[in-house]
């Protein structure tokens, strides 16, 4: 049963069409992210569900009510932006509290929500500071503080820990993950940040000029990609995409029919490195192989991304747990996971092996 329902859910910014029919229906409880690259319309989709836009077609729905054409502070949602958005002169609590506040509930209730927030979100002992005697991660656990205390029907994530350094926005991420668990809140997330949405979604939609290219868990995007976007926008670093032209014959007989023009694409995991000479066999049988140039090493010490040229020109990049003593320059062999490859035919779209 859909929570939230979006219905040709249609936007324009004067003569620019941002949001182009979306339709999407998303459970009570469940964790939606939205990602796709800059300008795709992640933003203004958020701020339409929150009514800080006018939708110009199509129907919101929650929880049973259409909520199209009611003011942002009638809809019970609350949102968290990347620039916290606190009160400068009042304090955490004052924060915190200030939509109970104006909504005149009973100050010991308030008391009550405000200390529960705070504990989940260890804020405790910060509740007397002002924002400016925080760091910014304390600051963004003001501003979710603030949206828990609500305890609105939905909550609305653009972008929170896009301001955070990389330690604080793991620790963040994980807080927000448990917070979801714990609260269990209909949520939806914007990010442009590949961990976030892998980590936190139930599920991922991708969008792409204004429209959905493919909603599903996040494994099934990454295992189950519906196109050549859907395949080389989920997954670091990008999946490789052989156009059919560059494939050595022995993977164009693979290749199935409709496919043929296209292309192949591969995780870098699927493919294996060897020194050229030396045994490889690393995908067993239904293996292919490919020679080619060692171009750059990546050493991350828990992985190592090797980046190669194949004899056939194109630029792949293999991921392997074990450290290599390959070089640039040096000349290899390239096993390749064939019975894991993606195939998609000339418009992108996948092809079944
Ligand atoms: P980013 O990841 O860069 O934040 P986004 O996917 O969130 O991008 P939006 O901010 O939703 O993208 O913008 C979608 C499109 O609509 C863009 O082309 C943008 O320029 C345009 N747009 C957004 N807001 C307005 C506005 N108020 N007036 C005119 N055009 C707008």
């Amino acid at each position: 049963m859909a929570y939230l329902q979006l219905r040709g859910i249609e936007k324009f910014f004067g003569e620019h069409h941002a949001i182009k029919g979306i339709d999407l229906s998303i459970a009570q409880g469940e964790f939606i992210v939205f990602v796709g690259p800059s300008g795709c319309g992640k933003s203004t989709l958020l701020r339409l569900i929150a009514g800080l836009e006018r939708v110009d077609g199509g129907t919101l729905l929650l929880d049973g009510s259409d909520i199209t054409d009611r003011p942002s502070s009638r809809r019970d949602l609350a949102m968290v932006f990347q620039s916290y958005a606190l009160y400068p002169h009042m304090s955490v609590y004052q924060n915190m509290s200030f939509a109970l506040q104006l909504a005149k509930a009973d100050p010991a209730i308030i008391r009550t929500k405000v200390e529960r927030a705070a504990a989940i979100l260890n804020l405790g002992s910060y509740l007397q500071r002002r924002p400016r005697e925080l760091s910014g991660g304390q600051r963004q656990r003001v501003a979710i503080g603030r949206a828990i205390v609500r305890a609105p029907k939905v909550f609305l994530f653009d972008e929170p820990l896009s301001n955070l350094d990389a330690a604080l926005r793991g620790q963040t991420r994980v807080e927000i993950a448990k917070l979801h668990r714990d609260l269990g809140a209909t949520t939806i997330y914007v990010t442009h940040d590949q961990v976030e949405a892998m980590t936190l979604a139930d599920r991922v939609v991708v969008l792409r000029d204004g429209q959905i290219e493919q909603v599903g868990t996040p494994l099934t995007l990454y295992d189950q990609p519906a196109n050549r976007f859907v395949a080389q926008f989920i997954g670091t670093p990008q999946m490789n995409m052989l156009p059919y032209e560059q494939l050595p014959p022995v993977m164009q007989q693979q290749c199935p029919a409709a496919a043929v023009g296209g292309a192949v694409g591969l995780r870098p995991e699927c493919l294996a490195v060897h020194p050229a000479g030396h045994p490889g066999g690393a995908f067993g049988q239904g293996a292919a192989a490919l020679g080619g140039q060692v171009e750059l090493i990546e050493a991350l010490g828990a992985e190592t991304l090797i980046y190669l040229r194949t004899a056939q020109g194109a630029q792949v990049v293999a991921r392997q747990s074990e450290r290599t003593a390959l070089q640039p320059g040096h000349p290899v062999a390239l096993d390749i996971a064939i019975g894991q490859a993606h195939w998609f035919d000339s418009t992108g779209r996948v092809v079944p092996a």
